[in-house]
């Protein structure tokens, strides 16, 4: 094999869609070329060892903010024990930055930003000569027809077991500060009717479950309707086989042509990531995130209200000029207005993204090591912002997983935010601990907890008893919209 393409996924399930994007575009280099995906927490040793079982000339990695600290050593090890191996590395994490890497100082080139067109040119050079001058190549964006689909690489093993990615678009055209996306000029659609053939041809495979990547779904509202309505024909054709979709919208733009759309779609059949981040505006207008407020509230109240979509918003606490009563406030406003799931998300400082220049104004304190998460900010010590991370957690294990829907909306009450922090800092007082908690033992403490606060023994039990019992309310997502749901945060904002 002259060409290994190799990433480490987060999970066995998400099938990486870059990979299967360079193989598509690779030409006659195509027949030559496999992929070989890994999930990481493997052993170092073990991936070089299956590397070099394959005998390639050249390895592509793809490098994320979830596996570059992985990828790093491996590179390292890959270079020690066979350097005539040529390393090329692409993806997010080293498209920007790149010179005070350790991982670009290991490989021997790095493509940054789009690969299709540039790893195939780089490839043929390194095989053919004359070798490349340079290392680091910034990667061409060809017109979008000209980029070939990959659909047809994803193998029945995939669609039998795996989260079908897919793209429609890619891009943005927002400026949102702590976000790769913003770097974007604009948002480019890939040809529909080609993409939407590839979708047939996915579905006609048995495929059932597809998770849109595009940051924008919404964008061109035309084009949003086909593409629900490609996916409404076939569950009105198959209503005993359904399909599952999963969408990123941006809140504030919902016409009433896509609302209608949306409105027909049955329950268990759509999903919607919705990211408000901050519901104040003084921190929107720092991060340069153009949202109007009250059409974001009002279309999440319409999408609760009037369609049977699961609706995931997405939050960041850590944001430059957000303290804890301002983050507070948006928290309360987003639970009054009944997403299925809220995610609580620590802000990260990914690799060239503009925030950086909020950095020494607003004190924001990063961990150096990867994922970059914030530490402090001038409106959140250190320890504060511990205590938001341990609500993070808490906040997906009981209110997220769904296995607490009745009892959750007791321990929120009128404060959500100020209650929800009160049993956050008493479950760490009495765990220490915010993973290995096993089920039944959390069930212990949210009861325990429910009883210090004054609710009768017997309440407290019944409440529990109800969620146990599986009458969680209509909100819990079921097990196949759990298996859709992604590290979202970190493939939103990294990918
Ligand atoms: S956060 Fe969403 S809307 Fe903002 S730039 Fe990124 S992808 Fe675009």
């Amino acid at each position: 094999m002259t060409i290994l393409l190799s990433t480490l996924n987060a999970r066995y399930t998400h099938a990486s869609l870059g990979l299967r994007y360079l193989l598509a575009n690779l030409g006659e280099l195509q027949a030559e070329t496999s992929i070989l995906e890994f999930v990481i927490g493997a052993k170092t040793a073990d991936l070089v060892e299956r590397i070099l079982a394959r005998k390639p000339r050249i390895v592509g990695f793809g490098v994320y903010i979830w596996n570059v600290e992985e990828t790093a050593k491996l590179v390292a090890m890959l270079k020690r024990v066979a350097p005539e191996v040529t390393v090329v590395l692409g993806g997010p994490e080293v498209s920007h930055e790149t010179a005070e890497q350790q991982i670009v100082k290991e490989a021997d080139y790095v493509v940054t930003g789009w690969g299709d067109k540039t790893f195939p040119k780089l490839c043929a050079q390194i095989l053919n000569g004359p070798q490349p001058l340079m290392k680091i190549h910034a990667g061409e964006q060809p017109p979008m027809e000209q980029i070939r689909l990959p659909y047809d690489l994803y193998s029945a093993d995939d669609i039998a077991h795996r989260t079908i990615y897919v793209e429609a678009s890619r891009g943005c055209p927002f400026k949102c500060e702590f976000c790769l996306s913003s770097l974007d000029k604009t948002a480019w659609p890939f040809p529909l009717d080609a993409f939407l053939e590839q979708m047939e041809s996915l579905y006609q495979r048995g495929a059932r479950l597809f998770k849109f990547v595009d940051r924008t779904f919404n964008l061109n509202v035309k084009t949003s309707q086909r593409i629900l309505q490609f996916f409404l024909e076939k569950l009105q054709a198959n209503p005993h086989d359904p399909v599952y979709a999963h969408f990123e919208l941006v809140p504030d733009h919902l016409p009433d042509a896509l609302k209608d759309s949306i409105a027909q779609f049955p329950a268990g059949a759509l999903q919607f990531e919705i990211g408000i981040q901050s519901f104040n505006p003084e921190v929107q207008a720092l991060v340069s995130r153009r949202q109007n407020n009250e059409k974001a509230a009002d279309n999440i109240r319409w999408l609760h209200q009037h369609s049977h979509a699961h609706l995931h918003i997405d939050l960041i606490a850590g944001l430059p000029g957000e303290d804890v009563d301002s983050f507070a406030r948006g928290f309360d406003h987003l639970v009054s207005l009944g997403p299925h799931e809220i995610q609580f998300g620590i802000l990260k400082r990914l690799r060239g993204t503009p925030i950086i220049r909020h950095t020494g104004p607003y004190k924001m304190a990063y961990d150096p090591n990867p994922p970059y998460t914030i530490l402090a900010t001038d409106r959140i010590d250190f320890p504060t912002m511990q205590r938001l991370v341990r609500f993070a957690r808490y906040w997906d294990l009981v209110a997220n997983s769904g296995r607490f829907g009745n009892t959750v909306k007791r321990l929120l009450g009128d404060q959500p935010f100020a209650n929800f922090m009160a049993f956050s800092d008493w479950m760490y007082t009495k765990t220490d601990a915010t993973h290995r908690i096993a089920l039944d033992r959390l069930a212990t403490l949210v009861r325990q907890w429910l009883e210090e606060r004054g609710m009768p023994a017997s309440e407290a039990a019944e409440l529990l008893a109800s969620d146990y019992a599986g009458r969680i309310d209509s909100h819990a997502a079921t097990p196949k919209q759990k298996a859709a749901a992604p590290e979202r945060q970190v493939r939103h904002l990294a990918a």
